[in-house]
């Protein structure tokens, strides 16, 4: 079924969900299974399965030489959503990026997800990779997120790349897109970033999934401002619970996010790693159960492999 069909069967009330990274190269998906196994007695609609470009590293040679490799680290994203949907009957949602990919890369993995009958895509740009500095599309690819919401929206219109291609089969994906309640890093100003997020919904897309944040009014505040520049669809918050004391600072330098005071403080007050983790459960808790009353159509949860904590979480607001 599509995302936004379960939003409508859903009739105000708020769904839940989870987002998986695919295990590291050599992994087993068995990984994915036991930390999804605790979390489906929530009865999640739908899961969300990241997607990860190639990355460079350097080897060492015998000769002293460095070797520029590319590896992906974390391959599998299709093969995991088909898995996810035969083992627990549900809706698994594959992160599509531009990065890394052409065109042509793109078609054929969405006919690979139209032949699975995966339904809904999550359209993506994907961040740079570490040696680059910048964001660098494949020769032959997509520069931004809407790009690859247009030719997703082509093929739900029967058009492919060949031209000469007649009668194609209409896929019909639900689109997801990303947006920024704390502004996307890149973005001169809040305003241009949100013009950019309602094109894309112009171009196809169906719901927008939030990058994480810590404090509720950053998104109260964006959903207002999208509803006044007439973004009308709904609008998913992303939440992460901080468990760490080095996230206090991984966190904001990687998703470009603010941490409130007070969180900042409950985090350093606690005196051992279990006081840490139970103090972002309890901020996590609070955040979740402020953005239900509120109406948010879905409480979308980063869970990064630690399905112990969010089973915590989604324990208390449920
Ligand atoms: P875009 O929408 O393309 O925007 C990127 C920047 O360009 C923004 O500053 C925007 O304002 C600007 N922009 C957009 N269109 C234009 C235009 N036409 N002209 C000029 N500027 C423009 N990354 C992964 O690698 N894998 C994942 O699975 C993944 N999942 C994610 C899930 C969610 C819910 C979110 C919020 C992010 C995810 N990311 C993932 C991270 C994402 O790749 C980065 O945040 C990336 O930097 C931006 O992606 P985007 O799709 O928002 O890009």
């Amino acid at each position: 079924m599509k995302i936004t069909e379960y939003f409508e069967k859903a009739n105000g009330q708020t769904l839940i969900s989870f987002e998986v990274l695919p295990p590291l190269k050599g992994g087993r998906m068995k990984a994915i299974f036991d930390s999804l196994d605790p979390l489906m007695e929530f009865k999640p609609p739908f899961i969300d399965v990241t997607y990860h470009r190639e990355e460079f590293i350097y080897r060492r040679r015998s000769s002293g030489y460095y070797e520029k490799t590319s590896i992906r680290k974390r391959p599998g994203t299709v093969g995991i959503c088909a898995a996810i949907m035969h083992r627990y009957g549900v809706d698994a949602v594959p992160h599509l990026i531009c990065g890394g990919f052409t065109k042509e890369d793109t078609e054929n993995v969405l006919i690979d997800l139209n032949f699975l009958n995966i339904k809904n895509v999550l359209a993506i740009r994907g961040d740079a990779r570490k040696f680059d500095g910048k964001f660098i599309p494949e020769d032959g690819g997509h520069t931004y997120a809407i790009d690859l919401v247009r030719q997703i929206e082509d093929m739900n219109q029967g058009r492919y790349l060949d031209e000469n291609i007649e009668n194609g089969d209409r896929t019909d994906f639900c689109i997801g897109v990303g947006g920024y309640p704390e502004k996307h890093f890149e973005s001169p100003n809040s305003e241009l970033d949100l013009c950019h997020t309602k094109a894309k919904v112009e171009a196809g897309a169906s719901y927008i999934v939030t990058q994480m944040f810590f404090n509720n009014q950053a998104y109260f505040d964006y959903v207002k401002k999208c509803r006044e520049i007439g973004i009308d669809v709904p609008i998913v918050p992303g939440l992460k619970p901080i468990t760490k004391l080095y996230q206090l600072n991984s966190i904001p330098r990687i998703f470009h996010v603010d941490l409130p005071s007070d969180l900042v403080k409950a985090i350093e007050a606690a005196g051992s790693a279990e006081g840490r983790r139970q103090a972002g459960i309890e901020w996590c808790i609070a955040q979740s159960k402020e953005l239900k009353e509120a109406g948010a159509p879905c409480l979308h949860y980063y869970t990064m492999g630690d399905s112990a904590t969010i089973r915590q979480i989604v324990e208390a607001v449920y």
